[in-house]
């Protein structure tokens, strides 16, 4: 299985501190591997009572507490509990049933293109064991009745899933933590850090100096930075099948499955990114909007109106939302690529 694990990547320009101006605030930056991801989180300053070192300690115990609740794999989660509580109701954590409630909202949202049922369809493609494979026509067929979001109950911390169903919140899981993040950075008092999880940014205020984030959008063929966009206190999140896929007889297979097909998304998109408030609604809707293709999450964002887009398509043609246009530029070596802008 290829990876590219570079994702987004914060452009965390030295703060330059002309002579005789005051000190530019500290910076810590740890990187961690969870979530089968490599993380970067900087913060800059000073919290109320906690340095910006000791912050970065409390958020490493955080992200690893979320990725045991949240994983799949993990045979301790509550996910994997739900999964294999053959219909029996589970009472789960905080996390999972807050993930779980605003990933149904999701899936309901976009009419399904998103969905946290996949899990045995994941499986069948070898995706999340790495020993992946092309499941035949009758192997998928029997999967449909095993997927399905709406057959979730979920009832205050309580889930029941049917026998045979499994949850998958790989989807939303990172833009979920790294939005929980946020908020615990600013409870204690931190307005500025850029924490870049593998394709999921979630930036706290400005930079140092008052300028946006400049976050990277990667080229999906290349793996440079294609473009820049401009943030304050934003979520920005990239979904593409270049980040995880197999090969096989000259065919690419991507991980983003379409739930109607139950075989990898094949709509001409190469890359969705998503800039938001909220890092759970970039995360669900790179996905969802990746499964619709270009003209039906045209449709989705029109009708919406409270998140901004940027499209690759798997020709090289960009797309941007209107509300992107003053905050996005191509980056270098890309200055030429013609941008489409929706209105
Ligand atoms: P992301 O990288 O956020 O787009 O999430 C992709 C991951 O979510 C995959 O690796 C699967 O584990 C899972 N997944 C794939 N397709 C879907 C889908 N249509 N809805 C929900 N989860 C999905
Ligand atoms: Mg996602």
């Amino acid at each position: 299985m290829s990876k590219r694990l570079t994702g987004l990547i914060c452009a965390l320009a030295l703060f330059l501190s002309l002579s005789g101006c005051a000190a530019p605030p500290k910076e810590a930056t740890s990187q961690i591997f969870a979530m089968d991801t490599f993380m970067t989180l900087t913060v800059y300053g000073k919290g109320i009572e906690t340095s910006a070192e000791a912050a970065l300690d409390q958020m490493e115990d955080y992200i690893y507490a979320l990725e045991n609740a949240l994983s799949v794999t993990r045979e301790a989660s509550d996910i994997h509990k739900i999964n294999t509580a053959g219909g029996e109701s589970v009472e789960v954590g905080y996390a999972a049933a807050g993930l779980l409630d605003g990933a149904l909202e999701l899936c309901e949202q976009t009419g399904g293109a998103l969905d946290v049922t996949l899990y045995p369809v994941v499986k069948a493609w070898g995706f999340t064991t790495g020993e992946n494979r092309v499941p035949g026509q009758e192997e998928l067929a029997a999967l449909k009745d095993r997927v399905g979001y709406s057959a979730v109950e979920l009832d205050g911390q309580t889930v029941t899933l049917p026998a045979g169903m499994e949850l998958d919140l790989g989807a939303v899981a990172k833009g979920y933590t790294g939005y929980q993040l946020a908020v615990l950075l600013k409870e204690l008092g931190f307005s500025s850090a850029c924490l870049s999880l593998g394709g999921n940014v979630q930036t706290i205020g400005a930079k140092p100096n008052g300028d946006p984030w400049r976050v990277g959008v990667q080229d999906p063929e290349s793996g440079n930075a294609l473009a820049i966009v401009d943030v304050i206190d934003k979520a920005v999140v990239t979904s593409g099948n270049y980040q995880r896929y197999f090969k096989e007889n000259g065919q690419i297979y991507g991980h983003i499955i379409d739930p109607d097909t139950l075989s990898p998304a094949d709509s001409g998109l190469a890359s969705v990114t998503i800039v938001a408030d909220k890092g759970l609604y970039c995360d669900g809707l790179s996905t969802a909007l990746f499964v619709m293709g270009l003209e039906e999450a045209t449709h989705f964002w029109r009708q919406h109106r409270d998140f901004e887009a940027v499209f690759i398509g798997e020709d090289g043609a960009v797309t941007i939302t209107a509300g992107l246009e003053g905050s996005f530029s191509l980056a270098s070596g890309y200055e030429n690529r013609e941008v489409t802008i929706l209105e």
